[in-house]
C-alpha cells in the first residue's frame, strides 16, 4: 500500500523513490509515531500538492493535524464563528482577529483569521460543510494546534454534508487515539494515555455542588444556591487532578466524582471525608495507569489537559510481561 503511494509521489514529483521513502520515514519520526507510514505518505504528498484520492486513501482528519503542516486539505463542518476582536498592534495600528471552530468526527480545531481574512467569517455560516485546501497549521502560544489561511488557501462549500462532528461536550463518544503525553495537544479530542501516576493532588479534593444537577454552587447569605435549582443542600463532589508521566512528558489529568472515586480505588463516595481521599491517593501514587479521556485547554495553567473518563490500572503481571517483551 505504502509502496504504491511512494511510486505515485515519485512519479508526480520526479524525486527518486528512495528519497520519498526517506521523507516518509522522517515524517513518522518527527510526529513520534503519531501517524502511520501511510498517513505520513499522505502528508508528504500534500506538501507537494498531490492528490492521492484515487489511490484509495484516507482523508486527513482533525485529530491528525499537527503543527507545521504546510498543505492542509480538510473537509469539515463549521462549528462556531466568533465575532471580530480588535486589538492594538505595537505601532498603534488596529489589528483584527476572528476564530472559527471547525470539526469532524475526530475532534475540533481552531482556524484563526487575521485582519482582512476576518471577512471569510462573513461568507460561511455555522453548520456549513466546507472543504479547505492549502491551509497551514502552526502551534499557538498555548501549545495547541491551530489552522491558518495563506494566499493560496481556498475554501469551498461542499455538496455532501458532514453530519458527524465530535461531541465537544464532556461525553466520551467515539474512539480514543493512543498518544504519548507530549502528543496531547489538540483540544476536544479523545485520547488514550498510559503512564505512571507520579503525583496526585488531594489537598482540596471537594467542591460544593447541587445534588440535582451536580453543578458547582455558590454561597449566598449563608446558604448554597444553584443557578437552576435555587437553595439546595450542597453535596461534596470530588475533583482530583493527577500527573501522568510516560517518560516522554507529563500530562495533567482531571477526574471528577465517580472517576475520582475509581482513581483512588474507593468503594463508595467519601462524602467529604478528606482522610479517606488522602489515604486513597497515597495507595495509588506510583501505579501504572491507562486513562481514556478528552482533552481541553486549561486557561489557568496555560496548557492542554485531559479529563479522565475511563481508568484501568495495569497489574504487576502485565507490567512484568511488558518488561520481558522489551528485554527479548
Ligand atoms: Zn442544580
Amino acid at each position: 500500500m505504502v509502496d504504491e503511494l511512494v511510486e505515485k509521489i515519485s512519479e508526480e514529483t520526479g524525486e527518486p523513490e528512495e528519497e520519498i521513502k526517506e521523507r516518509i520515514g522522517s515524517k513518522v519520526e518527527e510526529l513520534s509515531g503519531l501517524v502511520s507510514e501511510e498517513g505520513a505518505a499522505h502528508l508528504v504528498a500534500r506538501e507537494e500538492g498531490i492528490e492521492l484520492a484515487e489511490a484509495g486513501d484516507k482523508e486527513l482528519t482533525v485529530e491528525n493535524i499537527v503543527p507545521g503542516m504546510n498543505r492542509v486539505d480538510l473537509k469539515c463542518k463549521v462549528v462556531d464563528i466568533s465575532d471580530i476582536n480588535t486589538f492594538e498592534r505595537d505601532e498603534g495600528e488596529e489589528g483584527q482577529v476572528r476564530n472559527v471552530v471547525l470539526g469532524d468526527r475526530t475532534g475540533t480545531v481552531r482556524l484563526t483569521l487575521w485582519n482582512d481574512q476576518t471577512e471569510v467569517g462573513d461568507k460561511i455560516e455555522e453548520g456549513d460543510s466546507i472543504h479547505i485546501k492549502n491551509a497551514y497549521s502552526r502551534e499557538d502560544n498555548r501549545g495547541n494546534v491551530e489552522l491558518r489561511v495563506g494566499d493560496e488557501t481556498k475554501i469551498g462549500m461542499m455538496e455532501e454534508e458532514i453530519d458527524e462532528v465530535a461531541d465537544t461536550g464532556n461525553s466520551s463518544g467515539g474512539g480514543h487515539r493512543k498518544a504519548r503525553t507530549n502528543q496531547v495537544m489538540n483540544e476536544n479530542v479523545n485520547y488514550e494515555v498510559e503512564g505512571t501516576l507520579v503525583e496526585i493532588y488531594a489537598d482540596e479534593p471537594f467542591y460544593k455542588a447541587c445534588p440535582e444537577c451536580q453543578k458547582k454552587v455558590e454561597k449566598e447569605d449563608g446558604s448554597w444556591r444553584c443557578e437552576e435549582h435555587g437553595e439546595v443542600e450542597a453535596s461534596d463532589n470530588m475533583i482530583i487532578s493527577a500527573i501522568i508521566d510516560d517518560g516522554y512528558g507529563n500530562l495533567r489529568t482531571v477526574f471528577f466524582r465517580e472517576q475520582a472515586q475509581e482513581l483512588l480505588g474507593l468503594d463508595e463516595d467519601p462524602e467529604g471525608n478528606l482522610e479517606t481521599v488522602q489515604s486513597g491517593a497515597e495507595d495509588v501514587k506510583g501505579e501504572e495507569i491507562v486513562v481514556k479521556g478528552r482533552s481541553r485547554y486549561n486557561d489557568f495553567f496555560n496548557r492542554t489537559e485531559l479529563i479522565g473518563n475511563e481508568i484501568e490500572y495495569k497489574s504487576d503481571d502485565e507490567m512484568l510481561e511488558e518488561k520481558l517483551a522489551v528485554v527479548r
